[in-house]
């Protein structure tokens, strides 16, 4: 099948429907107008043909003006007009369709919707300059320039564009977003309020005792409030017909004796009326309703975001000291969401320990009428420990006094554990890393620093000699024939000799000196701010109190030797290190369990 055959029943559907209805309508229009000398209600067809034109594309819009042409002549020919009348009235009639048209897609586009106020308005005055056109080109074109023809054709074109295009298009969307059998009620209730709109339309006009056109109003608005623009459209086509039959067949609409054409443009200003108050009403509930849809989505929104983010707020009205909770807040407490808690209870929520602050926190904002943030700690309902994060300001009314306090309220609990857990990690990682550099800096069979660290605090001290002038001597001492130690008593033996010798070494010395075991069984003693004259003595405390504490013990007694060298600008650490080890050299040659000073270089 090609395409062009594809489309050409859709091509052809619409001209054909419209043309059809456009025939009924008319003749059905024409039929009761004969039968009340000419005075038509309104004009349906206006309105059926304005609605094809609306539905559809600009682009299709030839096929149905031409299909309503056809049934717009042939309609007034079969009642009687002649062919050129039958022709001037289809010509009227398809040229107010075409401006209306154009001005609804100029003013609203493509989405003409009855459901907005400016859409009504839009469509309003598109039918007033279109039935005025209709007017004048019918009017032209009969050569009938009487009043009561131009005003008639005038309104029954508007009231057939105002009643029925409205009726058509908001039936169309209606029936397109209907979904059985989901939507039964609707069409019940639909159903329901037409029939009410029926029968009081129907006791209204076939009564002719007492003046009841205020009875349709009812019915109508209450169509209107529950089922919108197709509800008011629906209603006042429901009167519209039911009032047509009354004026056609009974001809009396009061019982008074008006005549027929007046009670034609009375019914039609009734209908006109009706239509003005309903539509615009049913318009801006169906806005109301969006909004209310609107809100109710941003709603959920908001509750979504403020339960991800643990955000909540609250707000106290300082007049009456009422409280008002969001959802998320009655869950941070652990609380079903219901009636809010008095000022006292939520006060109370607090740990002990932070409500003094809360309180002082929030009378200084009411104070400086400013803003205010702070961090607490709230008990929840099941007795857990939750911190919180509040932070909001004063809300002012219209004179500039202060009427609430509003603020958000976020549980921080889990970020305050992160903190508190990165905190913990932090001092423990520290205290490895300090741990680790003590090994590294300790000799492990003494327990006093290593050669390393002593080696690093010496540089230390060489470079506050240099950099202070102070003075430093350094005295290297070493074990008398501890290989025979070894030797006599055992290498586990020795190696206790080693751990007196350091503890009496480091008793002996003063609490700003140094000590560290630098070799096997060779020690380094700093002595800061000493000279050789000062540093004798120390080292000879040092070499007595080995003897005296080694006797002392279960281990054998040893004595030492140490060469002392103080420290002058010009040399560098080995060079100190040398003069020291010389002095030594010179302390072993010299019968050793003595101390040996370096001579000044
Ligand atoms: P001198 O008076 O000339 O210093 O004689 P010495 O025997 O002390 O000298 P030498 O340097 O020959 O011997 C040092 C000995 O120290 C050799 C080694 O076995 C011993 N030694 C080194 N480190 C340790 C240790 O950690 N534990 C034990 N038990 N012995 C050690
Ligand atoms: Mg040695
Ligand atoms: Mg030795």
């Amino acid at each position: 099948m090609s395409p062009q055959n594809h489309r050409a029943p859709s091509k052809l559907l619409w001209p054909v429907v419209v043309g059809v209805a456009y025939f009924i309508a008319a003749a059905l229009a024409l039929w009761l107008s004969r039968s009340v000398s000419g005075a038509a209600t309104i004009w349906p067809a206006s309105g059926i043909l304005l609605s094809g034109l609306l539905l559809r594309p600009a682009e299709r819009w030839d096929g149905i003006l031409l299909a309503s042409a056809i049934a717009s002549l042939s309609a007034n020919f079969a009642f009687g007009s002649s062919l050129s009348v039958s022709a001037g009235f289809t010509f009227a009639n398809i040229v107010e369709a075409m401006v209306a048209a154009t001005i609804v897609r100029r003013s609203s586009g493509k989405d003409l919707a009855f459901d907005r106020p400016h859409g009504v308005g839009h469509f309003a005055v598109a039918c007033l300059c279109a039935s005025s056109v209709s007017a004048f080109l019918a009017s032209l074109l009969s050569g009938d320039w009487s009043g009561g023809f131009t005003s008639s054709w005038f309104l029954t074109v508007l009231l057939g564009q105002l009643i029925l295009t409205p009726l058509v298009m908001t039936s169309a969307q209606a029936l397109r977003r209907l979904r059985l059998p989901r939507d039964y009620r609707r069409i019940a209730e639909t159903i329901a309020l037409l029939a009410l709109v029926a029968v009081v339309s129907a006791v209204a006009f076939w009564q002719t005792h007492y003046p009841l056109l205020f009875l349709p109003v009812l019915p109508l608005l209450l169509a209107t409030y529950r089922l919108g623009p197709v509800g008011a459209t629906l209603s006042v086509f429901t009167i519209a017909v039911f009032g047509s039959l009354a004026t056609s067949r009974v001809t009396t609409l009061f019982g008074a004796s008006w005549p027929v054409q007046d009670l034609v443009l009375f019914f039609q200003f009734y209908l006109a009326a009706l239509l003005v108050a309903a539509l615009p009403l049913a318009a801006a509930l169906a806005a109301r309703d969006d909004f209310v849809g609107v809100l109710k989505r941003q709603q959920a929104y908001f509750e979504m975001a403020s339960r991800t983010s643990s955000i909540g707020y609250w707000r106290l009205t300082l007049a009456d000291s009422s409280l008002e909770w969001s959802e998320e807040v009655y869950r941070i407490h652990g609380l079903p969401i219901g009636e809010p808690p008095l000022l006292e209870d939520a006060v109370n929520a607090y740990h002990p320990d932070d409500r003094p602050l809360v309180e002082a926190k929030l009378d200084e904002a009411l104070q400086t009428k400013g803003q205010f943030a702070f961090d607490a700690r709230i008990i929840t309902s099941f007795g857990e420990l939750r911190h919180i994060n509040s932070r909001g300001q004063v809300e002012f009314g219209d004179n500039g006094e202060a009427v609430a306090l509003f603020g958000i309220f976020q549980d921080v609990s889990d970020r305050v554990r992160l903190v508190e857990d990165l905190r913990a990690a932090r001092v423990m990682a520290e205290a490895e890393a300090r741990h680790a550099r003590e090994l590294a800096e300790t000799d492990q069979l003494t327990g006093i620093p290593n050669r390393r660290k002593t080696m690093a605090v010496l540089e230390t001290e060489i470079e506050a000699c240099r950099t202070k002038g102070t003075m430093l001597t350094i005295g290297l001492l070493d074990v008398d024939r501890f290989k025979s130690i070894n030797d006599s008593f055992g290498h586990v033996v020795g190696d206790l000799v080693l751990q007196d010798v350091a503890l009496a070494c480091d008793k002996a010395i003063r609490t700003s000196d140094f000590l560290g075991r630098i070799g096997g069984e060779e020690f380094l003693v700093l002595l800061p701010g000493a000279d050789t004259a000062a540093a004798g003595p120390i080292a000879e405390r040092i070499r007595l109190a080995v003897i005296r504490d080694t006797a002392a013990g279960e281990v054998p007694e040893v004595t030492v030797s140490i060469g002392l060298a103080q420290f002058n600008a010009t040399m560098r650490t080995s060079q100190l290190l040398q003069t020291a080890d010389e002095a030594l050299y010179d302390a072993k040659r010299g019968g050793r369990n003595r101390v040996e000073i370096a001579s000044p270089c």
